[in-house]
């Protein structure tokens, strides 16, 4: 509606999707990185507020069974004393905000009030289906019209809106929103009303997330489905109708390689996001849980004193990508630049450590073939006699490449350049995940095997585990524990590789 054009408050109304943290509009991006404040409905992905800016607030609005659970007109006054406030308020609403989301009552309340707004659609639930599920709602043969469907009317209301004489003579494709927990009513309405027990349906629960599930059956086994132990639960559509029966368009989404299954993704907070992502796209539910958090030094004085004598280097050892970016951050710091580095050679133990150094426009002149500290020193040992060699490290870690390369005759300095701390406790979302049942750990290094194994006691036994290098292998075999399948490449990729051979 309104332009913003000064810094009094506005509420935008944004639809976040389904679910997929991918499916949302730019706009919606653009909304919640300027957001002040979040509301957020529980059906959102909560990864989908990584756009909003550090120290932004996101608030709930209810959960059954965590926290309390905001009612409509909670949720517009906090709106309205928010906006009021001058805030600019994101209103964050699973689907479309305007599809079952009361997005009129809202409005109604914001235009009363004199407070501007703008409504961001959003992919609704529904129309997800053709791309996540292989259902398209519509069909040159099988159904020209669509109708998005309400299983759960208002309380109150005397009579049902709802015409199921008319839905069930639809030309076309029923879905049912809210329909779970009402569905002996609204099935058992349209086989009154004539529609065959035998139309085909699908049930969609959870339809983008890595934990979609998708059930095919028919009208009159679809409350059968929703009752029982074993029953599936909210928030689920159902898909009545002949389009679901038809096969020619596939289910790319859950036929992903690692579609089902859960992973633990242990590496430290800042370091997790390209195995996370290279794992989702597989269709996997990624669990961040750092085994590690990488910290600054206690104090820079050794660093410091030793950035002063970069000239002198023949070579820099890099063992690592945090210890390029804690390196290059205090050169930085300290007053330099790259010119600093122009005498020596710079060797990395790996392509994700070369990959971070390219990240400050500088190439490794040294990569051994094995992605090790042993290769390394092999690599190195002819051309590091009588050189100077600085070796720019974590605090704690093995000393094969301070030995190995003082044993080739090089006259070694060892500067530590970041600290690494094990990580004692689980997040929330861990013991959640947990209690659902966690298929993988990833274990990317012998600090994050030792602090994971510790972190998750004896339930990292009962989970398939990952190790990227024999050496991560043979510390976490030291600890009693035996992963699974150890990458042949030691990197993330190669990782994955392993995970992919055995899943298959
Ligand atoms: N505005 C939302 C709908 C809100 S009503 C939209 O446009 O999608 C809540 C209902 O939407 C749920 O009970 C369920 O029927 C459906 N729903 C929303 N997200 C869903 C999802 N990811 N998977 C399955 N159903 C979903």
């Amino acid at each position: 509606m309104t332009q913003d054009t000064s810094s009094d408050g506005f509420v935008y109304l944004v639809g976040a999707g389904p679910g997929d943290p991918s499916y949302i509009t730019l706009r919606a991006v653009q909304c919640l990185s300027q957001a002040d404040i979040v509301l957020y409905d529980y059906l959102v992905n909560p990864r989908i507020l990584q756009h909003v800016r550090p120290g932004v607030e996101c608030v709930c609005m209810g959960r059954h069974g965590v926290g309390k659970i905001w009612k409509q007109d909670e949720i517009n006054a906090e709106c309205l004393r928010l906006a009021q406030q001058g805030l600019h308020v994101v209103r964050l609403k699973g689907g479309d905000p305007a599809i079952f989301g009361r997005t009129a009552e809202e409005v109604t309340a914001l235009d009363a009030a004199g407070i501007p707004y703008e409504i961001v659609p959003g992919i609704t639930a529904a129309f997800a289906s053709g791309t996540c599920v292989g259902i398209p709602l519509t069909h040159r043969d099988k159904a020209s019209a669509v109708a998005l469907i309400t299983g759960h009317e208002r309380t109150g209301k005397d009579e049902s809106a709802i015409d199921y004489g008319v839905l069930a003579q639809f030309p076309g494709t029923l879905v049912f929103y809210m329909g779970v927990t009402t569905s002996r009513h609204w099935t058992s309405q349209l086989l009154e009303h004539g529609m065959a027990p035998s139309t085909p349906v699908a049930i969609v629960r959870k339809i983008s997330f890595p934990d979609q599930v998708t059930l095919r059956c028919t009208l009159e086994e679809v409350t059968s489905k929703f009752e029982g132990d074993n029953r599936l639960r909210p928030p689920a559509i159902v898909i009545v109708g002949d389009v679901v029966s038809d096969t020619s368009v596939q289910s790319w989404f859950e036929s992903r390689p690692l579609f089902g299954q859960r992973i633990l993704v242990t590496r430290a907070a800042d370091q997790a996001e390209e195995l996370a992502a290279k794992l989702s796209d597989l269709g996997a539910e990624v669990v961040l849980q750092p085994a590690i958090e990488v910290l600054a030094p206690e104090n820079y004085d050794l660093l410091d004193e030793v950035i002063g004598r970069l000239p002198e280097m023949d070579w820099l050892v890099f063992s690592s990508g945090n210890g390029v970016r804690f390196f290059m951050n205090r050169l930085r710091e300290c007053g330099h630049d790259t010119r600093q580095l122009t005498n020596a050679k710079i060797a990395v133990i790996g392509p994700g450590t070369a990959a971070v150094l390219e990240e400050y426009h500088l190439q490794a002149d040294l990569m051994p073939d094995q992605y090790h500290a042993e290769s390394l020193v092999e690599a190195l040992s002819g051309s590091v006699g009588g050189k100077r060699v600085l070796l720019l490290r974590a605090s704690r870690g093995r000393d094969t490449l301070q030995v190995g390369l003082q044993e080739a005759g090089a006259v070694i300095e060892q500067v530590v350049v970041y600290r690494s701390q094990d990580v004692t406790q689980l997040s929330i979302s861990t013991q959640e995940a947990l209690e659902r049942g966690v298929d993988w750990i990833t274990l990317t290094s012998s600090a994050i095997a030792r602090s994971s194994i510790a972190l998750l006691g004896e339930q990292i036994q009962s989970m398939k585990s990952a190790s990227i290098s024999p050496i991560t292998s043979e510390t976490a075999r030291k600890l009693g524990f035996d992963p699974t399948v150890e990458a042949t490449e030691h990197h993330l990729d190669g990782l994955i590789a392993a995970i992919l051979e055995h899943q298959q």
